[in-house]
Protein backbone atom coordinates (compact mmCIF):
# COMPACT_ATOMS: atom_id res chain seq x y z
CA UNK A 1 0.00 0.00 0.00
CA UNK A 2 1.09 3.53 -0.79
CA UNK A 3 1.17 5.53 1.97
CA UNK A 4 0.85 8.92 -0.33
CA UNK A 5 -2.16 10.94 1.36
CA UNK A 6 -5.19 11.11 -0.19
CA UNK A 7 -7.66 13.52 0.07
CA UNK A 8 -10.87 12.63 2.64
CA UNK A 9 -12.98 12.75 -0.73
CA UNK A 10 -10.99 10.64 -3.06
CA UNK A 11 -10.83 7.62 -0.58
CA UNK A 12 -14.60 7.89 -0.45
CA UNK A 13 -15.06 8.33 -3.85
CA UNK A 14 -12.47 4.77 -4.41
CA UNK A 15 -14.99 3.44 -1.17
CA UNK A 16 -17.56 4.14 -3.21
CA UNK A 17 -16.74 2.52 -6.30
CA UNK A 18 -15.60 -0.76 -4.57
CA UNK A 19 -18.13 -1.23 -2.08
CA UNK A 20 -20.45 -1.04 -5.21
CA UNK A 21 -18.44 -4.06 -6.57
CA UNK A 22 -18.73 -6.06 -3.84
CA UNK A 23 -22.49 -5.75 -2.73
CA UNK A 24 -23.05 -6.67 -6.99
CA UNK A 25 -21.06 -9.81 -6.21
CA UNK A 26 -22.76 -10.73 -2.64
CA UNK A 27 -26.04 -10.16 -4.67
CA UNK A 28 -24.83 -12.10 -7.36
CA UNK A 29 -23.56 -15.06 -4.87
CA UNK A 30 -26.89 -15.09 -2.45
CA UNK A 31 -28.92 -15.41 -6.63
CA UNK A 32 -26.68 -18.54 -6.92
CA UNK A 33 -27.16 -19.99 -3.42
CA UNK A 34 -23.77 -18.82 -1.96
CA UNK A 35 -24.80 -17.31 1.36
CA UNK A 36 -21.02 -17.89 2.32
CA UNK A 37 -19.55 -15.34 -0.15
CA UNK A 38 -22.19 -13.24 -0.16
CA UNK A 39 -21.75 -12.38 3.35
CA UNK A 40 -18.13 -12.47 2.64
CA UNK A 41 -18.81 -9.80 -0.15
CA UNK A 42 -21.22 -8.00 1.99
CA UNK A 43 -19.07 -7.30 5.28
CA UNK A 44 -15.99 -6.52 2.67
CA UNK A 45 -18.38 -3.60 1.43
CA UNK A 46 -19.36 -2.45 5.06
CA UNK A 47 -15.73 -2.35 6.10
CA UNK A 48 -14.47 -0.33 3.64
CA UNK A 49 -17.98 2.04 4.18
CA UNK A 50 -16.06 2.14 8.19
CA UNK A 51 -12.89 3.03 6.74
CA UNK A 52 -13.78 5.16 4.43
CA UNK A 53 -16.31 6.42 6.49
CA UNK A 54 -18.89 6.61 3.52
CA UNK A 55 -22.34 5.55 3.89
CA UNK A 56 -23.83 2.19 2.48
CA UNK A 57 -25.90 3.19 -1.08
CA UNK A 58 -29.57 3.82 -0.08
CA UNK A 59 -30.60 0.85 -2.37
CA UNK A 60 -28.92 -1.79 -0.64
CA UNK A 61 -29.61 -2.72 3.01
CA UNK A 62 -27.64 -5.38 4.73
CA UNK A 63 -29.47 -8.02 7.08
CA UNK A 64 -28.38 -6.78 10.21
CA UNK A 65 -29.02 -10.68 11.36
CA UNK A 66 -27.45 -12.43 8.63
CA UNK A 67 -25.70 -10.02 7.37
CA UNK A 68 -26.66 -10.87 3.58
CA UNK A 69 -27.91 -8.28 1.29
CA UNK A 70 -31.69 -8.00 1.38
CA UNK A 71 -33.78 -8.75 -1.91
CA UNK A 72 -37.25 -8.35 -1.97
CA UNK A 73 -38.41 -11.71 -3.66
CA UNK A 74 -35.11 -13.41 -3.17
CA UNK A 75 -34.20 -13.54 0.39
CA UNK A 76 -36.68 -11.01 1.71
CA UNK A 77 -40.28 -10.54 2.04
CA UNK A 78 -42.04 -6.98 2.05
CA UNK A 79 -45.32 -6.33 2.98
CA UNK A 80 -47.06 -3.07 3.55
CA UNK A 81 -49.24 -2.49 7.02
CA UNK A 82 -51.43 0.04 7.91
CA UNK A 83 -48.51 2.71 9.24
CA UNK A 84 -45.39 0.61 8.47
CA UNK A 85 -43.27 -1.19 5.50
CA UNK A 86 -42.41 -4.48 6.92
CA UNK A 87 -39.30 -6.40 5.48
CA UNK A 88 -38.62 -9.76 6.81
CA UNK A 89 -35.63 -11.85 6.12
CA UNK A 90 -36.14 -14.99 5.87
CA UNK A 91 -32.39 -15.97 5.97
CA UNK A 92 -32.83 -15.29 9.44
CA UNK A 93 -36.34 -13.90 9.97
CA UNK A 94 -35.36 -10.88 11.38
CA UNK A 95 -38.23 -8.12 10.88
CA UNK A 96 -37.73 -4.38 10.16
CA UNK A 97 -40.48 -1.83 10.20
CA UNK A 98 -40.42 1.23 8.72
CA UNK A 99 -43.07 3.84 8.84
CA UNK A 100 -44.38 5.72 6.19
CA UNK A 101 -45.83 9.01 8.08
CA UNK A 102 -44.61 11.46 5.44
CA UNK A 103 -47.40 10.16 2.55
CA UNK A 104 -49.99 9.69 5.12
CA UNK A 105 -49.99 13.30 6.37
CA UNK A 106 -50.70 14.29 2.65
ZN1 LIG B 1 -31.19 -11.98 7.93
Amino acid sequence: MSKRRMSAQRKGEIGAQRMKVLLVLSEQSVREGRPDRARRYADLARRIGMKTRTRMPDDVRICKGCLLPMMPGVNCRVRMGKHHITACCTECGRIYRRPYLKEQRE
